[in-house]
């Protein structure tokens, strides 16, 4: 599965909108020698395949980094939006809310959760590999709490499966911070908030990918079933976002109309039955 992870992120950065046939590649040696550029199917250009390269040695590069550095940027990147958005009171109406509901889940399948509101009209929502989880007042307006519930569990399902670790390293691969940490000396450093802001642009165009997105779909399912919530809140959560027609968009794909939200409250609707 970690495996499975890593070819996924070598895919989002060589290939721009590969999401739709990567999910389909049967082993991931394929996607891997096109990230290489080594295909011999020919076809494509030298200086694609030059972006490809150094797009994949920019991932092997990425293997270098440590999980405990990658935290420790996790943490620092999640203090850092915490600061700079608009981060809700705890005696605020939206996070006595999402304390509520968040209550049983601050220790969640082995993982150690937190949860904040920020006080936005966005629809969005997102999660870091620290366990951080935040969620936009917008969003919260637009869901009932079961539906709401369902958005935090597709977005547990992302720091579960280490998709958020993987969106991280291959962010913070490509940013300006890296270079200022590796200069000085290596993991522990801080990061100045110029270049954390960077990584968050970084995260915000490095988006999961569609087999990513699935995966957090099915875990979400499986979070409402465990724990006996309402099975379909999940496909109204879509449904929901899908009326948005695309006008959103997040750091979280649940949250923007690729892949089609329609699509996905379909498949919602018709695994919430199955008693798998
Ligand atoms: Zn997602």
């Amino acid at each position: 599965m970690k495996q499975l992870t890593f070819i996924a992120m070598a895919c989002a950065l060589a290939l721009t909108g590969c999401a739709t046939t990567e999910g389909g590649s049967a082993s991931g040696l394929s996607s891997v020698s096109a990230a290489l550029g080594t295909t011999s199917a020919g076809g494509s250009g030298a200086s694609k395949s030059e972006n490809k390269l150094g797009a994949a040695l920019d991932v092997f590069k990425a293997a270098t980094v440590s999980d405990d550095e990658l935290k420790s940027v996790a943490l620092q990147y999640r203090a850092y939006g915490d600061r700079t958005e608009k981060l809700a009171p705890a005696n605020n109406k939206y996070s006595k809310r999402l304390a509520r509901l968040t209550a049983k889940h601050v220790n969640e399948d082995g993982m150690k959760l937190n949860f904040r509101v920020y006080l936005s009209k966005e629809v969005n929502a997102n999660a870091t590999a620290d366990g951080s989880i935040r969620v936009y007042s917008g969003l919260m307006d637009m869901m009932n709490d079961q539906e709401l519930l369902a958005v935090i569990g597709h977005e547990i399902g992302h720091v579960k499966h280490a998709h958020t670790m993987g969106a991280m390293r291959t962010a913070y691969m490509a940013s300006a911070g890296r270079k200022a940490v590796a200069a000085s000396g290596g993991a522990g450093a801080r990061l100045a908030d110029s270049d954390l802001g960077e990584l968050g642009e970084k995260l915000l165009n490095s988006q999961f990918s569609q087999s990513q997105e699935t995966e957090s779909d099915d875990y979400g399912l499986a979070f409402m079933k465990k724990h006996k919530y309402n099975v379909k809140a999940m496909e109204g959560a879509f449904r929901k976002i899908a009326s948005l027609g695309g006008k959103q968009a997040g750091m979280d794909q649940m949250l923007s109309s690729h892949p089609d939200p329609g699509a996905r409250a379909d498949r919602m609707r018709d695994k919430a039955v199955d008693k798998k």
